[in-house]
């Protein structure tokens, strides 16, 4: 049958080609150490799941208003209010199918056939697609190592063009690990002052910061910032809820109004006890679940840091946010190992993978060939065997 131009131009995510590829190896009995995951090896908090299920028993399982249950918006709004310092009524809310649906429907939400999107390196590899999808085009920045992979205030201004529609701004930031300080999210902010340009500021890793990092709202720093900015989160990453499919969108009524929309002919509401059980999600033992975790991923993340900058020509910045290490292995591009040759990172990921059995993901797609993630959202142990491997892999 024909598949559409559209369809056709649209690659499958790589971080979930490399789980794919890796769990095929685990089914023939391969002992794979596993760095490719995106979710949190911690399951949900039992308190949500109670939620859920006292939810299904309740009999939460009709549709509900298409952006979400007017309950959850609200605790929502509070959170924002509270937690981020950002003031959005419930119906400046919309709760979607998981953060990517969020960002899907955002996009076709405000951008036009040729519009110009800002998307700084490193990108999560959803962004391009989604901006793809809308019929409008990239604008890669190429940022720097010197600069912890940050886009600079001269980077944007010199983006900008009388097509640029959005910035997409990722902070903490999957793949990179590095979080913008508010100060460096405040000079951005600055460039955009006089423009149309619309913030997308994807903000699912907010929780999962470390050391003395801070973490800031876009949309908190300025009423101009406020305006221009459509801000994403979820639970997924803080709340170990990948699974449970929760995203949400807040930003100007008339934007969050076409999403619902869209949404209204798309999928309909999210999950109905799901909603339920979000909402306790947000309660109050919301802060301990969720600290529990975020200490335990900065111990590991410290540790694989360390153990990266210790490899002869390998280089990582400790990570500052979410729960990846985006180290530099270019140092051993060019080199032949076990006959095979390692000239970017698809050969370097696929090389580890097939001679020694760890799983990571390439830099390429996401827009830094020199670089490959890995995902510390696994045991200690597991890291630790992962990183005896590859130090022994690359000093042959
Ligand atoms: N934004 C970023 C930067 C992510 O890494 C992810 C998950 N990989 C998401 C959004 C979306 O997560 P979900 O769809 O599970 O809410």
């Amino acid at each position: 049958m024909k598949v559409s131009k559209r369809a056709q131009e649209v690659p499958p995510s790589a971080t979930i080609a490399v789980t794919a590829r890796a769990q095929q190896l685990k089914a023939q009995g391969v002992d794979v150490i596993g760095f490719g995951a995106g979710a949190p090896d911690f399951d949900t908090p039992d308190y949500i799941k109670d939620a859920a299920i006292a939810a299904l028993k309740a009999g939460k399982t009709k549709y509900t208003a298409a952006a979400g249950i007017i309950e959850l918006r609200t605790i929502i709004a509070e959170k924002l209010r509270k937690e981020n310092g950002l003031e959005y009524t419930p119906e400046e809310i919309i709760v979607s199918i998981g953060g990517k649906h969020s960002l899907y429907e955002a996009m076709q939400a405000v951008l036009d056939l040729g519009d110009e999107v800002i998307l700084p390196t490193p990108y999560w590899v959803t962004y391009p697609e989604t901006i793809k999808l809308a019929g409008a085009v990239s604008v890669i920045i190429q940022t720097d190592k010197a600069n912890s992979y940050k886009m600079t205030t001269e980077q944007l201004r010199n983006a900008i063009t009388d097509k640029t529609a959005m910035v997409v701004i990722n902070s903490p930031n999957n793949p990179g690990g590095f979080t913008y300080t508010p100060e460096e999210l405040a000079a951005l902010a600055k460039v955009l002052q006089g423009t149309d340009v619309i913030v997308l500021s994807d903000e699912i890793y907010e929780k999962l910061i470390y050391g003395d990092t801070k973490f800031v709202s876009f949309a908190s720093l300025s009423e101009d910032a406020y305006n221009r900015t459509l801000t994403l989160n979820g639970f997924s990453k803080a709340f170990s809820m990948t699974g449970w499919r929760l995203g949400y969108t807040a930003g100007p009524l008339e934007v969050i109004k076409a999403m619902g929309r869209l949404q209204s002919h798309m999928t309909s509401n999210p999950v109905t006890f799901g909603q339920y059980a979000a909402i306790e999600a947000l309660g109050e033992p919301a802060a301990e679940a969720i600290e529990k975790m975020r200490v335990e991923f900065e111990r590991r993340g410290k540790y694989m840091a360390s153990r990266l900058n210790s490899i002869e020509d390998v280089i990582c910045n400790e990570p500052t946010g979410a729960f990846y290490c985006f180290p530099d292995v270019s140092g051993h591009y060019g080199r032949t190992i076990n006959g095979v040759e390692i000239g970017g990172s698809m050969d370097f990921a696929e090389a580890l993978l097939e001679q020694a059995n760890v799983a990571l993901v390439p830099g390429l797609p996401f827009g830094c060939d020199n670089n490959v993630r890995l995902s510390f959202a696994c045991s200690l142990e597991q890291i630790t065997k992962g990183l005896d491997r590859i130090e022994k892999w690359l000093n042959q």
